[in-house]
């Protein structure tokens, strides 16, 4: 006899992260019958062991850094002594950050009229989904739908000779340490290794990190990325590039090969392994829908629909760029389409900032991207050195680059390398997403003074015509 309790809606949604809840949320607002099923914590990866708490610590990391750096007297006349850091109140400040968040999602949620099942979904077919209450055996409850929306997200990758646990951290375990390790080597320096490695080495931990490519954050264009390298330098990361971690013992630390075959063994209290995430696709019956897939992740159209009529996917699950923005506007573009509205998922362009110090930001192509698909552009930097309020900031490092077509000078893309120049991303994003061209932003005052004349600067250098440069 089947003693499930069973539901019925419209749309169902699987994942309260930022895709699964953002569309859930619209759902909602926008009338439409929404159940959604999350198994952890509402607000997912991002706003529980991601995003929100990383940019916490590498905020403190920073607060420590600049307290510490006036010890002695500094060139602004500031005098400290004797610093230092609680680390388990720094985590308890981190987790408050993180309940308000989730707890305001529960709000809206509840506010917009969307049911909120916690526990883990196992996929029956495309209309049918069963729900298990963390820590129950068996399921409870049987929800039946005309939508089904997969936002299941992602997981770290394991390497298989070092797999998590005690010494051996995720960046979940990194972002609420049990100690603050004296030596922290950290496996790739992609965004986590370097944020939060960037971030250890701040609040005092020697950190070094291994790296399997022959240069950092290898995913971003190199002149980008050279004043990060020096920074790491000059705060005293020690950098092992182009070699493979082959093992760890508590003994001797992690085993390394480099290029030339030479091994040996970096000591180490506590080793982050942040080689990449991968969507997450096991575990909850998804394999049983037959769906198309891409690689590891699930194949969507330009609808974000896959290939099984009424089931979408979003976030992660669905493959790079694994960033919550572009989760979000996804899962707002599948509950507007839900809702009846003519919607597509075709960004000109999804921003991307990694919070290393200094930031990088990458908005649309790279000058060398642009070529290499046979675009003739032109590109232009501005330097912050030559930015007013950069110089206050002591931030004058690194520079704002402009790429744009050459022949109608349409801005297609917005690089920028320094301190607090994420919070550029927006103004990139807007020009590139509403078409503009180089005369658009160089006519268009800029407050004084800001790290935003540094944008207005490079398209007036891009048209010849930079003012302070
Ligand atoms: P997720 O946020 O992973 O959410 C998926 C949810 O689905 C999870 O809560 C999970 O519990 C739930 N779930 C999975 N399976 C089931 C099931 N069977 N039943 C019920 N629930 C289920 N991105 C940025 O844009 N900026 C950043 O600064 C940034 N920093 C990051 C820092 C770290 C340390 C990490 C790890 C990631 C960071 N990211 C950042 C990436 C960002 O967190 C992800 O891109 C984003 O969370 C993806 O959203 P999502 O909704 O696709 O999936
Ligand atoms: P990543 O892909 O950014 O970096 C992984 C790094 O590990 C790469 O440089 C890779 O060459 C290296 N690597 C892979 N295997 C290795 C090995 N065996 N030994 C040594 N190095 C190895 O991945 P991540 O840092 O784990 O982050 C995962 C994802 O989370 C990111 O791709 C991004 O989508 C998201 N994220 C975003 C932000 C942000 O937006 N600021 C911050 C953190 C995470």
């Amino acid at each position: 006899m089947n003693t499930l309790k069973e539901i019925s809606t419209h749309l169902l949604v699987l994942g309260g992260g930022p895709g699964g809840y953002v569309a859930a949320l619209r759902a909602g607002q926008l009338g439409v019958a929404t159940v959604l099923v999350e198994g952890a914590g509402l607000g997912g990866t991002c706003l529980n062991i991601g995003c929100i708490p990383s940019k916490a610590l590498i905020h403190a990391a920073q607060e420590f850094a600049h307290a510490r750096a006036q010890v002695g007297g500094s060139a602004l006349g500031i005098r400290i002594s004797d610093p230092h850091i609680d680390v388990a109140q720094t985590v308890r400040w981190k987790d408050g950050i993180v309940q308000r968040l989730t707890g305001g999602v529960a709000t809206l949620l509840r506010k917009a009229g969307v049911q909120h099942v916690q526990g883990w979904a196992h996929i029956e077919d495309g209309k049918t989904v069963t729900v298990r209450a963390p820590g129950d055996s068996s399921p409870s409850l049987r929800i039946r739908c005309e939508h089904l929306l997969l936002a299941t997200g992602s997981e770290p990758v394991e390497l298989p000779a070092m797999p998590f646990g005690g010494a051996l951290w995720s960046s979940t375990d990194a972002l609420s340490p049990d100690v603050l390790p004296k030596r922290l080597v950290v496996v790739g320096a992609g965004y986590i290794g370097l944020e939060l490695g960037i971030a250890y080495r701040k609040l005092g931990a020697e950190v070094t990190v291994v790296e399997a490519a022959q240069r950092i954050l290898p995913s971003y264009d190199e002149e980008l990325t050279e004043p990060v390298l020096q920074a790491l330098q000059k705060l005293g990361v020690v950098l092992h590039l182009g070699c493979n971690v082959t093992g760890w013992d508590a003994h001797q630390g992690v085993h390394i090969r480099n290029a030339q075959a030479d091994e040996f063994a970096l000591p180490a209290d506590r080793v982050l392994v942040a080689v990449g995430r991968r969507p997450r696709t096991q575990g909850f019956g998804l394999e049983s829908l037959h769906l198309d897939m891409a690689g590891r992740c699930v194949a969507i159209d330009a609808r974000c629909k896959t290939s099984m009529r009424n089931v979408w996917a979003i976030g992660d699950l669905t493959g790079e760029p694994m960033l919550a923005h572009r989760a979000m506007a996804q899962g707002e573009c599948v509950a507007e389409q839900i809702a009846g509205q003519v919607r597509r998922f075709e960004p000109r362009a999804v921003p991307a900032v990694c919070f290393t110090d200094p930031e990088v930001v990458v908005v649309g192509p790279t000058p060398g991207e642009a070529r290499a698909a046979g675009i003739d552009c032109l590109d232009a930097s501005f330097p912050l050195a030559a930015n007013g309020r950069a110089l206050t900031l002591q931030a004058s490092g690194g520079f704002v680059r402009v790429v744009a077509r050459r022949s109608d000078h349409l801005i297609l893309g917005w690089q920028a390398v320094g301190q607090g120049v994420a919070e550029l991303a927006a103004a990139f994003s807007q020009s590139v997403e509403m078409g503009a061209r180089l005369e658009d932003i160089a006519h268009t005052i800029h407050a004084h003074p800001t790290l935003g004349e540094a944008v207005q600067e490079a398209a007036l250098r891009a048209l010849g015509k930079a003012l302070h440069f």
